[in-house]
């Protein structure tokens, strides 16, 4: 059934998709986001609801959306879009629920929320023309088990409207033939039911039923603990069993350090991750230890006590408001980073950009976050290679949680 198709082979596993702001990287441009190479990027389906109009110039002049938002000829083939229902930037809650079985509300900055059937966001999601495509599921607005119950059940019809819609049998119309633009569209399931163990279960085997490339675990985007995150997880990876070999599993959330950590104990493949930009807006640097050496001698912790940390620890950042803190400061954030901000900046310097809002500062303190996620996972892959992963999270642990 499965397979583990060739558009991700540029992303080894553990990696992660970076959150965009319709389709842009917050405050990088092209330029300076180059050398993060950034390539695996999530746009919001409801960011593009009302642009049918944008959709047919872009057809008329034959131009595609990764043109529209700023790619090359060259870049193009090596970028990755990721469409996803789910925004984790926006400050409210990405959707709302409706009473109706094909329709749910998503959250636009055109102005609040807004009916869409599934019809609209899958006829939108085919002129973007994603790499992957995240199924549209309802985020139960209740958090009783009826409503988890009809959030799953929305979800599965959602998912088989994505089937038929991205890969149409060959009947014989060639104007269904005609419009189905892109053949290797990869289609993620996503999977509901939050803290009902029946109802992720059998949302999870009717995905399962379904001719479907990846998983992508939602139900995990309200203020849920730790402890219920991992207990929502571990379901969900026991319940996918052998599949999890040959399918994609994403977990979605904003991809803190400690989701990514969670995730990856538990054999999660990819993160959605807008973190290090929520940090920057924040005016928090990452001061992350990446030196390594001693990291296959570090026992590993049982799952409990990485639990336990991860409950109570936080990754260590620098507060870059903290202006006297930072004024004599005159080296980059971290010792070694070899990203821009910090080849080329002070702290004091930022701090001093930060002191006068000046834009400038958060932006050199995103590209040091989405660096030093770069690392994470360049060292986790290298980790998971070695078969050293749970070593390696210890001592990320030990060495970076306070
Ligand atoms: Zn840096």
């Amino acid at each position: 059934m499965a397979y583990k198709p060739k558009v991700l082979k540029s992303l080894k596993s553990p990696g992660f998709f970076m959150n965009t702001r319709k389709g842009t990287l917050y405050q990088l441009t092209n330029h300076n986001s180059e050398p993060l190479n950034l390539n695996h990027l999530i746009v919001s389906q409801s960011d593009f609801l009302h642009c049918e109009k944008l959709f047919e110039v872009l057809k008329e002049q034959n131009k595609s959306f990764k043109s529209f938002i700023g790619f090359s000829k060259e870049e193009e083939p090596k970028k990755c879009i990721y469409l996803s229902p789910i925004d984790y930037y926006k400050p409210q809650q990405t959707m709302e629920a409706t009473a109706k079985a094909d329709t749910v509300k998503l959250y636009t900055t055109r102005g609040g929320y807004f009916e869409v059937s599934d019809d609209q966001y899958y006829k939108i999601s085919k002129m973007i023309n994603p790499d992957i495509i995240v199924s549209l599921t309802e985020i139960p607005t209740g958090k009783g088990k009826k409503s988890h119950k009809r959030s799953v059940e929305k979800t599965i019809g959602f998912l088989d409207k994505a089937i038929s819609i991205f890969r149409p049998k060959s009947n014989g119309n060639s104007d269904q033939n005609e419009n189905h633009l892109d053949k290797s569209t990869l289609i993620f399931g996503s999977i509901e039911g939050g803290q009902f163990d029946e109802q992720r279960k059998e949302c999870v085997q009717k995905t399962l039923e379904r001719d479907i490339d990846g998983v992508v675990l939602h139900g995990t985007e309200s203020a849920e603990t730790i402890e219920e995150k991992a207990r929502q997880i571990a379901l969900t990876m026991e319940c996918l069993g052998e599949h999890k070999d040959s399918l994609y599993t994403v977990y979605s959330s904003k991809g803190t350090i400690q989701d990514i950590l969670l995730g990856v104990s538990n054999g999660i493949d990819y993160f959605e991750v807008d973190y290090p930009n929520q940090l920057a807006h924040a005016h928090q640097a990452l001061n992350l230890d990446f030196d390594n050496k001693n990291y296959v001698d570090t026992q590993s912790l049982f799952s409990e006590d990485i639990l336990n940390e991860l409950k109570t620890k936080q990754p260590k950042t620098f507060n870059m408001t903290e202006y006297d803190k930072h004024k004599e400061s005159l080296i980059g954030f971290t010792d070694g980073c070899q990203c821009y901000a910090c080849q080329n900046h002070t702290q004091a310097y930022v701090a001093h950009l930060i002191k006068c809002k000046e834009l400038t500062g958060t932006i050199l303190i995103t590209i040091h976050n989405v660096h030093q996620y770069n690392i994470l996972f360049q060292q986790l892959q290298e980790a998971a290679e070695n078969q050293k992963l749970s070593n390696y999270i210890s001592w990320f642990i030990k060495t970076n949680l306070i």
